[in-house]
């Protein structure tokens, strides 16, 4: 069995960093999951058959009352051309953060006020790119009423209002996402579990204004029954 042990070279796995015994390492294809009464939650994974003998060939399984042979597993998502995948907390809570989304939370007064005050929008707005452009260090922000700063070039700074203001609602979320994420210490809002990030509100004084259904339904996690 010992000899099965393989580092994978085109997955870098920081774990083999650390002198941990690897029973089994090798790409493996989900061929299926399940959930019922009887064995609980279980997926199924192909193997490669690059080895002359079955990996697990001789380990204890769960039957009965007798205990199974643990492993600790890591899986990393893999892209078509083998890199890791990255995107794989978007899909885990990208549905919660539609439902944000969807509801107009990140336009939500209190959720504004809670981040922030106008001026700090404003200053926050002056080191963003071009809305319009994305060139990079704009030297003006147009600004109105309220939380309606907009970050713009020289070349769009006499853009007409209308259009620029239809770049509002983005700047207004990015803002809003930085601030949470820079708590959070993600990348991004759908990497924040939604337990963790009801934390998050409810430290902010702005619990209530979550909606509801971002809690729902976080059991399956979107995945299709097999
Ligand atoms: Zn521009």
């Amino acid at each position: 069995m010992s000899n099965k042990a393989r580092a994978n070279q085109q997955v870098d796995l920081s774990i083999a960093d650390h002198n941990i015994p690897i029973a089994f390492s090798g790409e493996i294809m989900l061929t299926g999951w399940g959930e019922n009464h009887r064995v609980g939650r279980t997926a199924t994974f192909r193997l490669p058959e690059d080895e002359p003998e079955h990996p697990f060939r001789g380990m204890a399984v769960s039957a009965g009352k007798s205990v199974g042979q643990r492993f600790m597993a890591v899986l990393v998502m893999l892209n078509d051309d083998e890199t890791p995948n990255d995107e794989v907390a978007e899909k885990l809570y990208g549905k919660h953060v539609r439902e944000l989304h969807a509801k107009g939370w990140f336009f939500d007064r209190r959720v504004l006020q809670a981040m922030g005050t106008p001026d700090e929008f404003r200053e926050w707005a002056s080191r963003q790119s071009c809305v319009v452009c994305k060139s990079p260090a704009p030297s003006n922000v147009l600004r109105g009423p309220g939380y309606t700063a907009i970050s713009v070039c020289n070349l769009h700074r006499h853009s007409d209002v209308a259009a620029l203001a239809t770049h509002q609602p983005k700047l207004i979320k990015v803002w809003v996402s930085h601030l949470i994420c820079r708590i959070a210490g993600t990348d991004g809002l759908s990497e924040i579990p939604p337990a963790y990030f009801k934390v998050i509100c409810e430290q902010k004084g702005i619990r209530d204004t979550i909606p509801a259904s971002y809690f729902d339904a976080g059991s399956t996690e979107g995945s299709d029954q097999g």
